[in-house]
């Protein structure tokens, strides 16, 4: 590590996200449900995970949810309760987090890469419609950042194919006043703890409204078997903690507020950085219509190859940030022999060259935001004052 350059300004640290922040003022709480947990001895499927798939069901406005081991298995379990097998063919984003080409890949199928809308991040229901094949068996879009995708654009191309949401990053948003989750044949979801609603470690969920399917993914979830040691498909052992289901529990009566505080820190980063006249340079992310995002991150563009100089800047006055996504996964090496090539997906590779994620989570301060929108200001040569900004709060 470099010394910090003797110019820049000595502030306190702003921290991407601090989820001790959030889970500090109920740890009481939690410490008890977790001793609940361990005084049972019910740590496998125990009565928390039925209580908190039946929360998450009515939260996301599903007749089922399924639990499991992680939003990445979530993702599997979906598409094998699907069928899907090698010689299949799933549509995806190239703009995401590895694990949604992951669980396609694991499964013999082919993940076909489609191209994202500059504004939002999210799928491209145009470029879907060239993607589609003989071959398609599922589309699975992603809603990115915390926003949804236009799935009425996206169900229009889709025709009877089926549509997956990776709702990972997107729990408690909303399209045209209709949960993620409950959009789609199946909703995926993690619980890891850097999404809105966090466990102390891992954990995932499906929901659906399909009876069947529901029953099929509780048994894929646990090998395959029911009754016990009868194995009519063979699955997988992805199950859901019981202590983190506990811990969920006691988390999601919380997560419509901490939603808000997002959204009010998105609201205020997109005001100040107006009132500056730097909202155009960034690029300052807005929801999109019918959507209602709960800000997973909050994503400004930093065009003309500025954009690591910008996170540079940032670092000097400790300020966090994060790209997500730094290589779009078309051009990863793993994925070299699907053949794509740099160009393959242009909105897809721009993105990845020029966004950058600011602190949003709900406990970040005003004076941290100010540090934040301030550091921005000077960034382009403009004079920030922190009393305006008090009386703009
Ligand atoms: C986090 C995430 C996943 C994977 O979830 P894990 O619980 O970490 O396995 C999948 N898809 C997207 C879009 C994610 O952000």
């Amino acid at each position: 590590m470099s010394a910090r350059p003797t110019d820049s300004p000595v502030t306190t640290p702003v921290p991407m996200l601090d989820v001790n922040r959030q889970n500090a003022p109920l740890l009481d709480e939690i410490n008890l449900a977790i001793a609940d947990v361990t005084r049972s001895g019910a740590f496998v499927h125990g009565p928390a995970c039925r209580e908190f798939e039946a929360a998450m069901a009515e939260y996301c406005g599903t007749e089922h949810a399924v639990g499991c081991a992680s939003g990445s298995d979530a993702l599997l379990l979906a598409l094998m309760v699907l069928g899907i097998e090698p010689g299949d063919e799933v549509i995806i984003p190239s703009f995401t987090f590895f694990a949604t080409a992951g669980a396609v890949w694991r499964l013999g199928a082919k993940p076909v890469f489609a191209d994202i809308l500059p504004e939002s991040f999210n799928l491209d229901p145009d470029d879907v419609a060239r993607k589609i094949t003989p071959a398609t068996k599922a589309i699975m879009p992603v809603h990115l950042f915390g926003q949804c995708v236009d799935m009425a654009a996206l169900q229009e191309v889709a025709g009877d194919i089926t549509i997956i949401e990776d709702a990972a990053q997107a729990i408690g948003a909303s399209y045209r006043g209709r949960r993620s989750g409950s959009l789609g044949k199946l909703g995926c979801f993690s619980f890891y703890p850097t999404k809105n609603l966090g466990a102390m470690g891992d954990a995932g969920m499906i929901t659906t409204d399909d009876e069947q399917l529901a029953d099929k993914l509780r048994r894929l979830r646990d090998h395959g078997q029911h009754p016990r040691y009868h194995h009519a498909v063979v699955g997988v052992n992805s199950r859901l903690d019981t202590i983190q289901a506990a811990v969920l529990k006691t988390k999601i009566a919380h997560l419509d507020s901490w939603a808000t505080g997002r959204q009010h820190n998105a609201i205020r980063y997109g005001r100040e950085f107006a009132r500056l006249g730097i909202d155009q340079q960034l690029g300052v992310p807005v929801e999109s219509d019918g959507c209602e995002s709960i800000w997973n991150q909050y994503t400004v563009r930093i065009p003309g190859g500025r954009r690591d100089e910008f996170q540079q800047f940032l670092a000097e006055r400790k300020i966090g940030s994060a790209i997500y996504y730094p290589i779009p996964l078309h051009l990863q090496e793993c994925f070299t022999d699907l053949g794509y090539q740099p160009g393959s997906l242009p909105i897809t590779e721009q993105a990845a060259e020029e966004v950058l994620s600011l602190p949003i989570f709900a406990e970040l301060t005003t004076a941290e935001q100010d540090c934040v929108i301030r550091a921005a200001a000077e960034f382009y040569g403009i004079a920030y004052s922190t009393g305006n900004a008090e009386l703009a709060a």
